[in-house]
């Protein structure tokens, strides 16, 4: 949850001789931004009971414009824990007598205060929950192209991936996105091999399985849609073109208009792909043929090579495109997974983590399979209050009935 705030400082705002304006009015901006927040959260401002580690890096003048960013880090029971964050974009040419209205951009946003408050919301004021669902994290333990040199520990045969995909659910994950090889290693759409790695996982625990319907563009919509038939529960739809490193991953219209009818003849809930803006149009016109039901579930690909860059603002803007009601997840490759993960966690949306897309769970320490980088998110979540999903749970945020 967060909120922004964009303001030009007022003459009458508290000042020095010199025009430098007094801490006191952004941190009135700060409480105004907080009330804001609490108001959609609960329905009422609630009690400030703290204000801490408030700076001033640089000075504000009269006539400075300023954007403010405030966002709740951490979540307890009735208490609301905000950062808040001030910028100067552009300054006053004149900030003291006679003042003219002329100001200059600056070429860097320069940060003129920050501060981090507890606030409390008592029980009877509490009108409204508006809390973020409970955090569904996705395994993503073997993917098409990871190979065994970039990590050893990627599973490749159904037993090891149902082995993975176990490690996997008892550190959070819910929901298993999968792929499978062959017995050279190689990723294969095969109906079979999909079908005994479900089976497998299915008796090692409990966790929703998104079947992978990504093959090839060489392959054939029926071959590639076999996993279809293997037992899932839901299954990934990309919703269109993007360039992935020095190929296409080719997803022509009429391409996913068949994989999508297939998935809703299969009667799996799809995982709509977004590897690019457009994409989220392109769902629209699906929804039009009737060929998905939205509000959906989507997941965001961000900082794959030739796809979205893995940026706040693309996620933000990604989260108001889609429709009223969906759930978004996001998916970031390689070294922006467990930030990308992080940023998700903290705006209310769930994500994605694994071998697939990334192989190691910190800059020079290489991941020991997918588990550990779920217990990564796992172990931020807790950390911020934000609370995990277990199967049923996901499954009824998911809207899967079986
Ligand atoms: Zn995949």
């Amino acid at each position: 949850m967060y909120t922004t705030l964009k303001l030009r400082i007022p003459p009458r705002a508290p000042h020095l001789a010199d025009g430098s304006v007094q801490g006191t009015f952004l941190l009135e901006l700060f409480g105004d931004m907080a009330a804001e927040l609490l108001i959609g959260i609960d329905g009422d401002e609630g009690i400030l009971r703290g204000l801490a580690d408030v700076e001033f890096p640089s000075p504000a003048y009269l006539g400075d414009f300023i954007e403010a960013e405030a966002e709740v880090i951490h979540w307890g029971d009735g208490t609301r824990r905000i950062s808040f964050t001030a910028h100067k974009v552009a300054s006053s040419l004149t900030p003291t007598l006679p003042r003219s209205s002329a100001a200059q951009q600056l070429p860097h946003a320069k940060p003129i205060c920050s501060a981090k408050a507890l606030y409390f919301v008592p029980e009877k004021r509490r009108r409204i929950q508006n809390a973020p669902d409970p955090l569904i994290i996705t395994c993503a333990p073997v993917g098409s192209e990871t190979t065994r040199e970039d990590n050893p520990y990627l599973p490749l045969t159904p037993d090891e991936i149902a082995a993975e995909v176990a490690r996997c659910a008892a550190e959070g994950a819910t929901v298993a996105h999968l792929h499978v090889r062959d017995e050279a290693g190689e990723a294969t759409q095969s109906r079979e091999i999909f079908a005994d790695a479900i089976q497998k996982i299915r008796q090692r625990c409990d966790i929703i399985i998104q079947v992978s319907t990504e093959g090839d563009a060489a392959m054939e919509v029926t071959a590639r849609c076999q996993p279809l038939e293997a037992g899932g529960d839901m299954a990934s739809l990309a919703t269109g073109t993007v360039n992935r490193g020095d190929h296409i991953f080719f997803n022509s219209k009429p391409l996913v208009e068949h994989v999508a009818l297939l998935i809703k003849q299969a009667n799996l809930v799809p995982c709509i792909e977004v590897y690019d803006l457009g994409h989220v149009e392109n769902v629209k016109l699906l929804a039009k043929k009737g060929l998905v039901t939205l509000p959906g579930h989507y997941e965001f690909v961000l900082g794959a090579k030739g796809g979205m860059g893995a940026r706040t603002e693309v996620v933000h803007l990604l989260a108001e495109m889609i429709p009223r009601g969906s759930t978004w997840s996001v998916t970031g490759v390689g070294r922006h997974q467990l930030r990308m993960a992080e940023l998700a966690v903290r705006r209310g949306g769930h994500t994605r983590v694994g071998l697939e897309d990334n192989v190691n769970l910190s800059r020079d320490v290489q991941a020991q399979g997918s588990a550990p980088l779920v217990a990564k998110v796992a172990e931020y979540a807790k950390s911020i209050g934000r609370p995990i999903a277990d199967v049923a749970a996901a499954r009824k945020i998911l809207g899967i009935q079986k």
